[in-house]
Parts: C-alpha cells; structure tokens; sequence
C-alpha cells in the first residue's frame, strides 16, 4: 500500500499519546551506496547470499524504497537518562521497517539513521558513518563472542552529508551519513513500558505487556498478573545473563539508560561503548559521565539493578503488589555475587569452588588495577601459566603490562604473592594444565574490538578505504580462536590512543 499522502507519516515532533509507535517514511537517501552486509545475519534471516548484491536490497535497506505491504513505524519510549525521568524519548532516528520470520525465529528490521520521526526532538533523525562502523562492528562481534545482542545486516552511505558538533574542537563539521539495518527479535526496551505508566495510561501499558508476552514469552502463557510476575522474573534473569557477559569481556556499555535497556536482555544501543584496555572498575569510555561517571565499568551489574527496578514500577500498576516485584528484585541481588564469581572461577580455570576463592578474586582485581594491567592479554596468558615450578606467573603475563618496568618493588611483591596463591590453589584442581588452558581459552577472548582498532577502521573508512572494516569483522567473528596471521591485533592499545575514546553521536 502507498503511503507517502498518509497523514500518519507525519514527522511533526510530538508527544504521542495512547499510541506505542506512529508510521513514518525513511528518508529517501542522496545516492545510496552498500559498505558491508553481515553473511551469517543474511543466512539466519533466510536470505540468500546473492541478495545483498542486488539493487532492490541496496534500496529496502538504504530506505529508498519501502517494501510493499510494509507499514514502517517509529516507537514511542519513554527513559530514565543517568538517573532522571526524561519523559518521552522514542526512535528519534531508527525506523522500523518490518518482521521477517525465518524456520528459527522471527526477525524485526530496523534501519538507523534513515530519517526523522515524531521523536527525533532537536535532532536530524540520521547518522554519521563513524557511530555507524561502530555499532555495525560492536554488535556483530558480541553475538560472535556469545553475548546477546542486537545484530546487524548491513552498513550504507546514504550519500548525504550530516552537520555535526565534533567533541574536541567545538566546530560543526559535516560527515558522511550512514544507516545501519539493526535485527532483533524485538527492539522493544524498558522505557516502552515506562512511557505509559508514567502517564497513568493502563489501558495502553497493558496492551504492550500482553502483546510482549504473547509474541516474545509465548511459554509464561496466558496474560495475567501471575504471568506478568513470571515475565518480570524472566527479565530480570536475562538482565542479569547480559551484564555478567559484559564484565566477562570487558564491556563497557556507556549509556545504560533505561530507554537503552531490551526486554528480551539484549545488549542494545551501540554508542560510545568500549572496551577495557587496562582493567579498570572506575573506567567509563562516555565522555558525558566523566564527573559522576555513573555507567563505569564496575558499577554496571548494580545499574541493570536499579533500572530493574524502574522497570518493576512500570509493570506495578498491572500487578498491584509490591512484594512479590520486590522479592524478585532481591533475588537480583542475592543471585549477582554468586554469578560473578561462577564466570571469574570460569576465567581463572577453576573447575570447582572453594571458600578463599573469592579472596584470590578480590585480590587479583586489586592488583590488576594496580598495575595497569591490560585485561584481554592478561586472562588470554594467564591459560599459558603452569603453576609453581615452571615458569613464574609474571613473566607469563609480562606482555599485558602497559609499564612492565614499574612492576617491581610493592607491586611485583603483589604479583608474586597472588600467583603463589593462584598456583596452591591450582593444587586443588584435578585437570592438567593443557585441559584447564582450553577451558580458559573458551570464555577468555583473544580479540575483542579495542577502542584503537575501531577508530583506525574510521580513519581509513574517512579516506575511502573500507576494506579494514571487513578484516576487522572477519577477525571478530572467531574471537576465541588463535588466528596466527592475524596476531597483530593481539596487542596492547597503542600510545596515541591513550585516552582517545569513540563517541557516539
Ligand atoms: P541514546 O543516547 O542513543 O540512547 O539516544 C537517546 C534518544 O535520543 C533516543 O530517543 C534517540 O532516538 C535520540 N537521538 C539520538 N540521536 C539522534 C539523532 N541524530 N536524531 C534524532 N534523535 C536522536
Ligand atoms: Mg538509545
Ligand atoms: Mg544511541
């Protein structure tokens, strides 16, 4: 059906009420042009591979053309942004175009960048190929690293040029545009469901709630206020799957606002993400949260808690109950320190769990910090340590040191007390060395997405040059693999990228 006369496609900004989503058009892009497409997002789509190259593909997923039959729509949301109620947000530059169903699941497309909507507030709807390359990079690599995810199917050049304010220097300059198609089974957040409530809306919260079930929770079964308890304690399940991923890694989400936060425990929204070079718990790679820096890296189990929470309240009105939401929250937190240490165990080699362990958690963690310690190469070595009698624990690890020389004195004394008690501690491990090396190497990433090797696939993507986002890609699509041609990549950040960070507009 033509729309484009629809006066529901009208991008008028808007508080819109009683309503979760308003029709919109994307915006018809300059001259589109196809920079990557993600093979294995092609095949769980059901998508052949020829597709990609045809132009009717470059059109649907440049937002050119819109599919027949396809009524795109822009959701409304609303969000607590660091800490406040921000009232109603909503896909300011995402647009929805349609649900694929493949044999395993289906699938919602979604294009970013493609233009403004009813939400789009002070701003232009789109995007610049720099955050683009990022988020298209970022959320294939975590589903490959097995962390659930947004995916994505391809990166574009829209062709047009984008007016934006650069960070360092305060100029406006113009940018390249990009649009990214997004897949997820739903792109429906936290702040979907606190829009309404916060409106004292039921009838439309409730919609939402049993539409969610229905669709996304099909095996809680029929909407009631027993199943919206089981919804609620399944999300807070998946919630808390996801940031314990995060901490695996090193993850650093950045922005975790509850409009930023999946139903289905996704890690969504790929904006000024980064990854920990040197471990870090006060480390934030968001240059807007450097004072309170509220989303660093160590805090991030405690935040999905507190956004847990604001989901709760959304969902309050159904239910009428406090307890039984608070019960479930407490579970959360009674449930989080047995988490984290079951994936540190997991990183360590530790098979089984005893009562120090927690301690030579803690210390190490303390130590790490200490010595600016680079996570990615440390944990990757560490596999490579044999315990007492062999070589020392330190020189294993040597390259991880950002400052080898300064690990001496105190530090080195640190160093050495914490591998003597690690290699006791091994004692009481029954696997072999190589066992418990291939053990490790499993949750353990040799090659993750620094921040240094994003921001050089931007710089050469400025110049043209867009082949180091497909070696980059092939790289991260087998992280836990030894990839011996590729051991460039295996590597302490470089100096010039010390404190440079991605941002994400
Ligand atoms: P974020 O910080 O990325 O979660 O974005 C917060 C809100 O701002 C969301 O409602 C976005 O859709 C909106 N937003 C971000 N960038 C843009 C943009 N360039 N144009 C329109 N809306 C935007
Ligand atoms: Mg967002
Ligand atoms: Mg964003």
């Amino acid at each position: 059906k033509e729309l484009p006369s629809d006066p529901r496609t009208d991008t008028a900004r808007r508080q819109v009420t009683e309503a979760c989503f308003s029709f919109v058009r994307p915006k018809e892009p300059g001259n589109p042009t196809l920079l990557h497409v993600s093979p294995e997002m092609l095949e769980a789509m059901g998508l052949d591979s020829s597709t990609a190259a045809s132009e009717k593909f470059l059109k649907v997923f440049s937002g050119a053309e819109v599919l027949k039959n396809t009524h795109p729509y822009a959701m409304c949301y609303g969000g607590h942004q660091f800490g406040n109620w921000a009232g109603q947000l909503g896909d300011g530059r995402a647009i929805n175009l349609c649900e694929v169903e493949s044999e395993e699941k289906k699938w919602a497309l979604q294009l970013k960048g493609a233009g403004e909507t009813p939400y789009s507030r002070s701003a232009d709807g789109l995007a610049v190929l720099r955050s683009s390359i990022r988020e298209y990079l970022c959320s294939e690599a975590m589903h490959h690293l097995g962390i659930p995810t947004t995916r994505a199917l391809s990166l574009m050049l829209s062709g047009d040029q984008v007016l934006r304010d650069m960070l360092y220097d305060g100029n406006p300059q113009y940018e390249k545009g990009a649009i990214v198609c997004r897949v997820a089974e739903s792109f429906i957040r936290f702040g979907n469901f606190e829009i309404f409530t916060s409106r004292g809306d039921h009838d439309t919260l409730k919609k939402l709630v049993d539409f969610t079930i229905t669709h996304h929770f099909p095996h809680l079964g029929v909407p009631s206020k027993e199943t919206y308890l089981k919804f609620f304690q399944e999300v807070v399940h998946r919630s808390l799957e996801m940031v314990i991923h995060w901490q695996r890694v090193g993850f650093v989400h950045g922005v975790m606002n509850t409009d930023n936060m999946s139903i289905l425990g996704l890690t969504i929204d790929y904006g000024p993400y980064g990854w920990l070079e040197g471990y870090d718990h006060g480390w934030t790679p968001n240059t807007t949260d450097r004072t309170y820096k509220r989303y660093r890296f160590g805090t991030q189990p405690q935040i999905v808690l507190w956004n847990l929470l604001q989901l709760a309240n959304a969902l309050y009105p159904l239910i009428e109950e406090a307890e039984p939401l608070e019960d479930i929250l407490m579970g959360y937190r009674n449930d989080l320190p047995q988490a984290y240490q079951n994936m540190m165990q997991q990183k360590l080699g530790l098979t089984t769990e005893q009562e120090a362990d927690s301690q030579l958690i803690t210390d190490l963690e303390a130590v790490l910090q200490a010595s600016e310690t680079d996570m990615t190469i440390f944990f990757r070595q560490l596999a490579n340590y044999k315990g007492e009698g062999s070589i020392p624990g330190i020189e294993v690890v040597q390259e991880a040191f950002y400052s080898p020389k300064e690990i001496d004195g105190k530090i080195k004394e640190q160093w050495d007390q914490w591998f003597l008690n690690y290699s006791e501690r091994l004692k009481n491990e029954n696997s072999a060395n190589d066992k418990r090396k291939k053990a490790m190497d499993k949750v353990n990433p040799k090659f993750v997405l620094r921040n240094y090797m994003a921001q050089l696939a931007i710089d050469a993507a400025d110049t043209g040059d867009y082949s180091l986002i497909d070696e980059l890609f092939q790289l991260l699509k087998r992280p836990y693999d030894e990839q011996p041609e590729k051991e460039k990549w295996f590597a302490k950040r470089p100096d010039w990228a010390r404190h440079k960070v991605g941002c994400s507009m």
